[in-house]
């Protein structure tokens, strides 16, 4: 097949500085959790998106200098020879391909607290970052930073972009958005200064020009130069000359930079969940750029389809099509095109569990890619699987993501599977969850699956049908898949914070009733201590539905997990727009069908809600049932020739739809391979020479 003409426009060359671009699709800088740390893993990682066509690749942020150290969040280093071999290995996959490399070099400023190094952090002005959140809240201020660290931050940069240039990378970034040192000088709020660098936006400007001058000057003819810039709050701020300091910024720099990469300031609204923000979201805060500068503009917007991205290069608002997360999704999303084939396009559904990665500071997971982070430490490909060397009879009970997701690689493989589900259409937890406030995005993990299952002739899926064992044995296949799913039980909570006990009454629901159409009746009271999506959303949907909800969790904040997928604060938004009550820090004692005891976590204060009902979203079970009597009937089992009993996906451990379709991928990959004896292979940092860098940074 060859490529759709309207999407051709998409693989034209692009210029960056002296060096071009093979086509407009651009990984831009994303954070993947796997540092210098695990060098083999990276770099493997990137190079599935250099194969599948991404002309650009970029690493994620790059502390060019100690005093700029996020730990316990995972970072990148270009500090030292053993870092430009670290990274080499990246470049060197990258170019096999014909994909440019490129480096974000980073300063965090004000915004990290030097956890592990324990130098003192630097900031325009001494103003810290105050985050609300504990996995970000520090107890160390940043100092004012004097014109010889002015001078010291400049040199790094220019020592980084020299290393850069060694390890091979061919587009070197300052980095001036997201809260970190470039973007501190730019805000009125971090830079209170009174020297040449505080003040007008000509002198809040004049560090980031100077970074990217110590850039060009180090990197010479060799690399592009990027500035990648935050304009979130800037576009907000009227301008003395332009519409805004963003226009103003972007006229200033306009011939600085080979490239400019916009973006937005802060997580919640840079990498927003499709359940709050849909496809191009920062095309409102971005529009201008192109029409200050001659430069070529990259920008994102999980952008998935190829109409979407013709349209923002025709309507002159990007050059190069940025990707993140869809190129997390889909590393192959380019080729795809170029190839005819965007139905095979496995979208990203902006779950963010890929950002919940780095917050967890482990290497990068993602829902619709199982292989994402595994392709060098477990050998998982993102497009091409190994044929089974005998194929075998496969039956699969369950066609949530766990059972779609095995079903299509086992078939992928060449075994000969069948798919049997209860439900009228498959999906699982999908088919319900889906239909909640927000979440139809995420039903792509069922329609790709489902796609690319239709036109295989070694899978059959057969809905209505309900398997007990009876069922399984007089079929006989040679194997069976159990992706069975779990329950949501009506357990309450301990003060040891373990589940504990079931509240027994009529009028308690689970997130399964709902499922199933059985409402509450009345005032009702949500209890989460699951803390993911599931409690506040369906908060949000009974109050949509007129009921009257209190909202109540043992944790500090409403879904408060949501903190790790940039959800939160739209989450209280969304709530507080429903005017839903939140009763945090609060354990559900009692519930006699008018009232509800709760019990504050810590002090023991108990309070009263009067409500009809309620709906407990609290632990779930795997359905273990058919995985019991398949066991106790072994004997019978193993005469009908089934060779094993297995489970996968939340029939194993319940989870989120990540995990479910991580097992059943697993399950499908290993199935026979001798891969399956050892979990993965360990990477290891490289270290050819103890690094003198420490001594250096002593001695001067
Ligand atoms: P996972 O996330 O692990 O894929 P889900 O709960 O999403 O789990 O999906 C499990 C699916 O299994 C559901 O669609 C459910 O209807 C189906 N299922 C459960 N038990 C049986 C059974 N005995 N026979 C057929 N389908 C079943
Ligand atoms: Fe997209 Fe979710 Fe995968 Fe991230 S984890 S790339 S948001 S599908």
């Amino acid at each position: 097949m060859t490529c759709n003409p309207r999407y051709q426009t998409l693989f034209d060359p692009v210029r960056i500085g002296p060096v071009t671009a093979p086509n407009r699709f651009y990984q831009v800088p994303h954070a993947s959790g796997m540092t210098n740390a695990l060098p083999r893993v990276r770099a493997a990682f990137r190079e599935a998106k250099a194969e599948g066509g991404w002309g650009v690749i970029c690493t994620g942020a790059c502390s060019i200098d100690p005093s700029s150290d996020d730990a316990p969040l995972p970072f990148a280093t270009i500090w030292d020879d053993n870092d430009i071999r670290a990274h080499a290995l990246m470049t060197d996959a990258v170019h096999r391909h014909g994909s440019l490399a490129g480096i974000e070099l980073w300063h965090g400023g004000a915004s990290v607290m030097n956890r592990a190094s324990r130098l003192t952090p630097l900031s325009p002005s001494g103003i810290p970052w105050m985050a609300t959140h504990i996995g970000f809240m520090g107890n160390l201020r940043p100092k004012t930073m004097d014109r010889s660290d002015i001078r010291d931050v400049l040199k790094w940069q220019a020592e980084g972009a020299r290393k850069a240039r060694i390890a091979g990378f061919d587009i070197v970034y300052v980095y001036a958005g997201m809260g970190y040192l470039g973007y501190e000088f730019l805000l009125p709020e971090y830079n209170h200064r009174t020297d040449e660098y505080g003040g007008s936006i000509e002198n809040r400007v004049r560090f980031v020009r100077e970074m990217i001058e110590v850039t060009k000057d180090a990197v010479g003819n060799d690399c592009g130069v990027a500035l990648r810039v935050s304009l979130e709050e800037l576009r907000g701020r009227p301008g003395r000359n332009q519409p805004s300091e963003a226009h103003e910024l972007i006229e200033l720099l306009a011939d600085g930079p080979d490239l400019f990469d916009v973006k937005m300031d802060s997580s919640p609204t840079d990498c927003s969940p499709s359940r709050f923000t849909g496809e191009g979201s920062h095309e409102p805060v971005i529009d201008f750029v192109k029409s200050l500068t001659g430069k070529p503009v990259v920008g994102v917007g999980r952008f998935t389809s190829p109409d979407t991205m013709v349209s923002q290069i025709r309507r002159g608002i990007l050059d190069l099509i940025g990707g993140a997360r869809p190129s997390i999704a889909d590393p192959f999303l380019p080729k795809k095109i170029l190839e005819g084939r965007e139905d095979e396009i496995r979208e990203c559904i902006g779950c963010n569990i890929c950002i919940s990665s780095w917050h967890d500071g482990v290497p990068v997971r993602c829902t619709q890619n199982p292989t994402a982070g595994e392709e060098w430490r477990r050998g998982w490909h993102p497009e091409r699987v190994e044929r089974a060397a005998a194929p075998e009879k496969i039956l699969i009970v369950g066609g949530g993501p766990a059972g779609l997701e095995c079903a299509l690689t086992l078939g992928r493989r060449g075994h000969e599977v069948t798919v049997a589900d209860s439900g009228r259409s498959f999906g699982g937890r999908l088919t319900f969850e889906t239909r909640l406030p927000g979440l139809s995005a995420w039903n792509r993990v069922a329609e790709y699956r489902l796609g690319r299952l239709d036109a295989m002739s070694n899978v059959s899926l057969y809905s209505e049908s309900t398997l007990g064992a009876d069922e399984i044995v007089d079929l006989a296949p040679d194997r069976v898949v159990l992706a069975t799913g779990a329950r949501w039980t009506k357990m309450l909570y301990s003060s040891m914070e373990i589940p504990v006990g079931v509240l027994d009454h009529p009028q308690v629901f689970t997130p399964d009733d709902i499922a199933v159409g059985r409402l509450p009746a009345g005032p009702t009271l949500v209890f989460d201590f699951d803390n993911y999506y599931m409690g506040g959303l369906l908060t949000e949907h009974l109050a949509a539905l007129g009921i009257p909800v209190t909202y109540a969790t043992p944790a500090g904040q409403a879904s408060a997990w949501t903190i790790m997928t940039n959800e939160l604060p739209l989450v209280h938004r969304a709530l507080s727009r429903r005017r839903v009550p939140v009763e945090t820090l609060q354990t559900l004692k009692a519930f006699d069908g008018e009232t509800a005891t709760l019990a504050h976590v810590f002090t023991g204060e108990e309070s009263r809600v009067a409500c009809a009902s309620v709906l407990i979203v609290g632990l779930r079970l795997p359905r273990g049932e058919l995985h019991e009597v398949l066991t106790a009937r072994a004997e019978e089992v193993a005469a009908a020739g089934i060779r094993s009993v297995d489970r996968i996906g939340d029939a194993l451990a319940p989870g989120a739809i990540v995990h479910a379709v991580h097992s059943g991928h697993k399950y499908a990959r290993e199935l026979g391979s001798v891969a399956a004896a050892r979990p993965y292979r360990r990477d290891t940092p490289i270290v050819d020479a103890v690094s003198d860098f420490e001594m250096r940074t002593a001695a001067e």
